[in-house]
């Protein structure tokens, strides 16, 4: 389904993405996982077509910055990103017309009661609290039921019932076929909620880590992190395939 080819992105002299390549499968949930500043939002932007870079970038093998591919793809900014001005039910009814959806209203309330948000419906962008804005920011990703979800630091300022429902839709997600990439550098938040883990380091893909592979190790997914963001042994990495 998703496709990053050699992707390089320099802001200036910064070298945000070094020669980044990787593919998620239809139906599968990969993991972005690093540290701060290891270029997980930079190639998530690029990814979603917001960026200039070098290389190619392709979904269902349509070019990224496609109508086409676009129409496939949701997303959910590490910062929401709402509209002051509307409420939270104008929001939801923005991105139906944007993506001209029929029969959405019941996926709507059905979203918006699952992150509280059903009394909030005629609160405006400006009068949401940080988490509640993150919580509709979601709910406009998903309603389109894209068949590629791309998530940036989701967990970030969400109580513990929003982060719940959360997971459990990543799950359903994966069931009904769409495949997701999920950035994050909080290593609990993931659980086990992941098929395919990308360690970043230095705007690289330090390491692939298959969970199918994870039982060939009695390491954790957080030893294997530090091992490879800390510098110590590398040779437990599973998979790269780059
Ligand atoms: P975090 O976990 O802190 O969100 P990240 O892994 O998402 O970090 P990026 O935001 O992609 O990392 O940043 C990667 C590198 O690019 C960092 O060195 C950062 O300082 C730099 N960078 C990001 N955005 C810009 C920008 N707009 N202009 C200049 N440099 C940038």
């Amino acid at each position: 389904m998703l496709n990053v080819m050699q992707v390089t992105k320099k802001y200036h002299k910064v070298v945000a993405n070094d020669d980044i390549s990787f593919t998620i499968p239809d139906g599968e949930i990969g993991i972005l996982l690093g540290p701060n500043g290891a270029g997980k939002s930079t190639i998530i932007k690029c990814i979603m077509g917001f960026l200039k870079y070098q290389g190619k970038i392709q979904m269902d093998g349509l070019d990224n910055k496609s109508v086409e591919a676009k129409k496939l793809m949701g997303y959910v900014p590490e910062i929401p990103s709402l509209y002051p001005n509307l409420t939270v039910d104008e929001h939801m009814e923005f991105i139906a017309r944007a993506y001209k959806l029929k029969d959405y209203k019941e996926y709507k309330d059905e979203l918006l009661a699952r992150f509280d948000l059903e009394d909030k419906k005629k609160k405006f962008g400006d009068e949401l609290s940080k988490g509640m804005q993150q919580k509709l920011s979601i709910c406009c990703g998903l309603l389109p039921r894209p068949k590629l979800m791309i998530f940036d630091e989701p967990m970030i300022g969400l109580d513990p019932h929003a982060i719940k429902e959360l997971k459990l839709l990543l799950g359903e997600l994966r069931d009904q076929g769409c495949t997701v990439l999920l950035s994050t550098h909080m290593i609990d938040s993931i659980e086990e909620l992941w098929d395919t883990t990308y360690i970043m380091k230095d705007g690289k893909v330090a390491a692939v880590v298959r969970k199918e592979n994870m039982g060939e190790t009695d390491k954790s997914l957080e030893d294997i992190f530090f091992e490879i963001t800390e510098g110590e042994d590398k040779s437990i990495v599973k998979g790269q395939e780059e």
